[in-house]
């Protein structure tokens, strides 16, 4: 870049090219970018406020890490069906053979902190959005297929025995031992962890697996439960602790360079994309519990069914907005795919979505890597950061304003037989009488008492549309009929045909 001085006071600046103007974050365009002081030795001025801006910005520009899985790397890609599962699910992005749905995935490591080194033995994060026509849905999944417990209350604890000891600060065998040898489910992933699998090579040369169990419900409201794979097609390829101490030495960011530069190449890595099912009867026969994260479905008694492929094949253009913001939550369910009763799964429903509320805000779905690509329609509002995307439509339901979002009972889940016990979303305003009590109250108030009342009320109400006055008014007689009769005559609305249309 050319260089020339502003005459005067000998500063540089940038010559008049084809070069952007450089700006505040309000956009006004700065002239010099050297400390306004007073005279060339200081002090500074606090009207430097350009000075000011940057280096606020800089002291906040971290946001809190992850608590697990802080180390990670992220691309986009594409999911291509390549099977047929419409008989099972209802997902309009697995509809039919050929189909396609953009897809983020972020690998991680789960213990380190966000400068941990990539080549640790450790499971292995395998977080995949798919960006489908009815919503995000979220697979935040491991590179193993069970987990090291199967109650959430041990979740919490599971984990600060992988971070630092409270004393010390450092890594600690005796409380990562200590726990597993009090926890006998974790034996299957420590043995994992400990085997051949517990270093990858790289993020390429892994599989993941959603493995909780979810579930598939079909277009006539069929139930299946269903666990995900994700097969590498570069095979899978480990290293020895020897060999990962040797890349640790030279390289900490070895998954990550790994994973860029594959893609900066179009060298696009891919996984075979699978599933497992199982049937209620089968799950009601199966001889351990089908909803335990520590167990697997033998591949002999519930066979891989290839559905699709997935192949990533575009790098963020910007670490920090695209990866170390990407908010995956299992809760990001789309129509079609739903959850089981596992107890962990279950958990993690709640807590991932709590996670992003205190790490990125509650707008966390509207920064871009997070943003469904189809339209969002609802009466969430405002928080830190709101877009505004709303506008001017109502922010409650229900409402009779014209062309507000309204729920589609075509998309209501089948209700689910839990034992003796019916899952649903059952109608609170059915069965309940909503007026007998407030009739009761109103009768025992005196002439004065309701006189006030119904002033009050007409108020408000009189200055509501006549449709909504008319509506509230049917409640007030239901109530009792000198309740409607006054408030009727207080905002001047004749209920002769209202009254002449109720039952005797
Ligand atoms: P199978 O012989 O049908 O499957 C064995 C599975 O083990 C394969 O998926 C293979 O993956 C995987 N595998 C091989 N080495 C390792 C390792 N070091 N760490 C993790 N997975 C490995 O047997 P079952 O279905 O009866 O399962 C037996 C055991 O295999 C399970 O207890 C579980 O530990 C493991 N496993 C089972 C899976 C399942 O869904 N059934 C999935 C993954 C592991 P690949 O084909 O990619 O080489």
């Amino acid at each position: 870049m050319a260089h020339g001085t502003n005459g005067q006071n000998g500063h540089t600046c940038p010559a008049q090219g084809t070069e952007p103007r450089l700006t505040t974050a309000n956009g006004a365009p700065i002239g010099v970018q050297q400390a306004l002081t007073a005279g060339p030795r200081g002090p500074v001025l606090m009207q430097d406020v350009a000075l000011l801006e940057q280096m606020q910005h800089f002291n906040r520009e971290r946001i809190p890490e992850r608590v697990v899985h802080a180390k990670g790397s992220g691309a986009y890609g594409t999911f291509t069906v390549t099977g047929d599962v419409s008989k099972l699910t209802r997902a309009r992005f697995l509809e039919k053979a050929g189909k396609k749905t953009e897809c983020f995935l972020r690998f991680s490591t789960v213990a380190g902190e966000r400068g941990a080194a990539d080549a640790e033995r450790d499971v292995r994060g395998f977080a995949l959005r798919f960006y489908t026509e009815e919503g995000n849905w979220d697979m935040v999944g491991n590179n193993t297929p069970v987990f090291f417990v199967r109650d959430p209350y041990k979740f919490q604890m599971f984990i600060h025995t992988q971070k630092r000891h409270p004393q010390t600060n450092l890594r600690d065998m005796d409380m990562q031992w200590d726990f597993w040898s009090m926890c006998p489910e974790s034996l299957h992933q420590v043995t994992i962890l400990f085997s051949d699998r517990g270093i990858p090579a790289s993020y390429r040369h892994i599989n993941g697996y959603g493995s909780h169990t979810y579930s598939m419900i079909n277009a006539q409201g069929g139930r299946v439960w269903c666990k995900f794979h994700f097969k590498t097609r570069q095979g899978i390829r480990n290293m020895t602790d020897d060999e990962a101490a040797a890349v640790i030495g030279s390289d900490r960011e070895s998954h990550q360079r790994d994973l860029f530069e594959a893609i900066a190449r179009r060298e696009f890595p891919k996984w075979r994309v699978c599933i497992q099912t199982m049937t209620q009867a089968q799950a009601e026969a199966f001889r351990w519990n089908p909803f335990d994260l520590t167990k697997v479905w033998p591949h002999r008694e519930f066979p891989l069914i290839e559905i699709g492929e997935l192949e990533l094949n575009r790098n963020p253009e910007n670490y920090f907005a695209e990866v170390e913001q990407a908010a995956f939550k299992p809760s990001a369910l789309v129509p079609g795919i739903g959850p089981s009763p596992d107890k962990m799964l279950q958990a993690r429903l709640m807590s991932y979505a709590d996670t992003h509320l205190h790490r990125l805000g509650v707008n966390h779905h509207q920064v871009p890597v997070n943003r469904p690509r189809c339209p969002v329609m609802n009466y969430i509002r405002d928080g830190a950061l709101a877009d505004g995307a709303a506008g001017s439509k109502p922010n409650y339901w229900p409402n009779t304003v014209a062309g507000t979002p309204q729920p589609d009972p075509a998309f209501a889940d089948p209700a689910w037989k839990l034992g003796q016990t019916i899952v649903d979303r059952f109608d609170s305003t059915v069965d309940h009488d909503d007026y007998t009590q407030p009739g009761n109250l109103y009768r025992l108030f005196d002439e004065g008492q309701r006189e006030r009342l119904a002033t009050r009320i007409c108020g408000g109400l009189g200055r509501a549309r006549k449709e909504v006055q008319m509506r509230q008014l049917c409640h007030f007689f239901r109530a009792d009929e000198d309740y409607g009769r006054r408030i009727a005559k207080k905002l001047g609305l004749d209920v002769s045909a209202m009254m002449a249309a109720q039952p005797a």
